[in-house]
């Protein structure tokens, strides 16, 4: 008898705990090398790691699909013991059974493939270049899809990889009550002035420092945490006391480094703060992506876009950049740091008109999977709509419809789940605030501390023990509801803007 089986038969939780344990080392071990491929490794590695991570994917999955784990599921369900963990778990047992591992290997091969395709197609601005690796895309998700023939609607089965339980009715009610919201709201702000841009000489070593103090606030930890830079600011729990998160900084405009130092920091601070007990069950991560996005945004707009937060960091800020800073008032950055302009790139998009750019990726997802759409037909309908949604003219695909990087990998599914974050980012905020009246005074006075807890207390802890939905219910007292950010976009810029 294998010292396995012996375990199994003595106590199946041990042996639970062990196989779990297993599966979370292997998954450690890819998040180190995606961080390094992405901060640290020379390009010509690319292909190697490939093969790399497919071997360390490959040990995951089979141990993932095993039989037994079902089993020790089920004694470990009967028994009572970690009724969060073992739902979780199962949960990525049963998708992962459900897909046959030559389509998972299919998908993983082709979404290699279209990558530098849709990369040249995105240079050259040649969508035809990248379209049948699109349409093989496509065909491929329609199969994953099959997959889940329970689903009421295919697309469904492709968001529920990114948040559990979310449905394509359920996001098509809550985008179109927010694009009913923002249409006049963008229309207002777009009659009036634009503010003045804050330009200067801002120095990369002063960013830096800057970023780590605001970091340091907000809960970065010298011995848990790292901070670096990249090309696309991410940020990554390796494991328990290793949270990596990096930015970038551009020496003339210090604004876009700062907050996406704080959208990171945001994320990092989710994982930093899941409860120590789920190490090693790989559940001690965040429960969906829209409720790690949440996090992201709430600590990069309702809390790094405020006029309390600049009160406490303003002053030093102007400390640390000196004469580019001296002649301009608080007022000034709030506003350079809150310009509202619809635009074509997605990832450069304003607080408010970042959601438009969601709602016309999910409708076109939902018509292509659908059918009603042919990848032929996508460009001409992905500018039609952006001018419907953003009034502005693509003047060609690399800034249109081959702009992400997302359908390169055949990703179909994702992107919904930031604006899922948004709405869930007002909800907390609001219910942080209802908790703490003096919240807002507490991060002028350069203390964050309180809402660093009631987030672990509220959201963090849990890790995957609890769905998105749990989260949401429990600490805000509803579902998902994209009333509270339509109050907190439409009343702070009203202030901004004068409206
Ligand atoms: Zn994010």
């Amino acid at each position: 008898m294998s010292a396995e089986l012996a375990a199994s038969s003595r106590d199946p939780l041990v042996a639970l705990r062990e196989r779990l344990r297993e599966i979370d080392d292997l998954q450690h071990a890819g998040r180190v090398l995606g961080w390094d491929q992405q901060v640290l490794m020379p390009p010509r590695g690319t292909l190697a790691r490939g093969r790399a991570f497919g071997t360390l994917e490959r040990l995951a999955h089979e141990r993932l699909v095993d039989p037994r784990l079902a089993a020790l599921l089920d004694a470990a369900e009967a028994a009572g013991e970690d009724p969060g963990v073992v739902r979780a778990v199962r949960r990525d047992h049963e998708r992962a059974r459900r897909v046959p591992g030559e389509l998972v290997a299919e998908i993983a091969e082709a979404a290699a493939e279209a990558q530098p395709i849709w990369a040249r197609a995105r240079e050259t601005s040649d969508f035809a270049l990248f379209a049948p690796a699109l349409e093989r895309a496509v065909a491929l998700r329609r199969r994953l899809a099959g997959c889940f023939p329970e689903a009421a609607h295919p697309y469904d089965a492709l968001l529920d990889a990114f948040e559990p339980g979310a449905t394509t009715a359920e996001v098509r009610r809550l985008f179109d009550r927010l694009h009913a919201g923002l249409r006049p709201l963008i229309a207002a702000i777009a009659a009036r002035p634009e503010p003045e841009p804050v330009v200067g000489a801002f120095p990369v070593e002063s960013q830096r420092a800057l970023v780590l103090e605001m970091a340091r606030a907000i809960g970065f930890e010298d011995d848990a945490w790292r901070l670096d830079v990249s090309t696309h600011p991410f940020s990554e729990k390796i494991g328990p006391g290793d949270v990596r998160v990096t930015t970038r900084y551009d020496a003339r405009n210090p604004l876009d480094g700062l907050l996406s130092a704080l959208h990171e920091v945001g994320h990092g601070l989710y994982e930093h703060q899941v409860a120590p007990t789920l190490a090693g069950t790989t559940t001690d991560t965040g429960t969906s992506l829209a409720i790690h996005e949440s996090q992201s945004r709430l600590w990069e707009n309702q809390v790094g876009r405020s006029r309390a937060f600049w009160v406490h960091w303003y002053p030093r800020a102007q400390e640390l950049f000196g004469e580019a800073l001296a002649d301009v008032p608080l007022d000034r950055w709030l506003a350079a740091m809150n310009v509202v302009r619809p635009s074509l790139i997605r990832v450069d998009a304003d607080e408010v008109t970042y959601a438009m750019h969601v709602v016309l990726r999910f409708e076109l997802e939902v018509a292509l999977l659908e059918g009603e759409l042919a990848v032929a037909e996508l460009p001409a309908a992905w500018n039609a709509r952006t001018e419907e949604l953003l009034g502005v003219t693509v003047p060609d695909d690399a800034r249109g419809v081959l702009q992400d990087i997302h359908w390169s990998f055949g990703e179909l599914g994702y992107f919904p789940t930031y604006t899922l974050g948004s709405i869930a980012s007002a909800q907390l905020w609001d219910a942080a605030r209802a908790a703490m009246p003096d919240l807002e005074d507490r991060i002028a006075s350069g203390d964050p501390s309180a809402l660093r807890a009631w987030l672990g207390e509220h959201v963090h802890r849990f890790g995957r023990t609890r769905t998105s939905d749990e989260i949401l219910r429990s600490a805000t007292g509803g579902p998902l509801d994209p009333a509270p950010l339509l109050r907190y976009l439409t009343d702070k810029y009203a202030a901004l803007y004068d409206l």
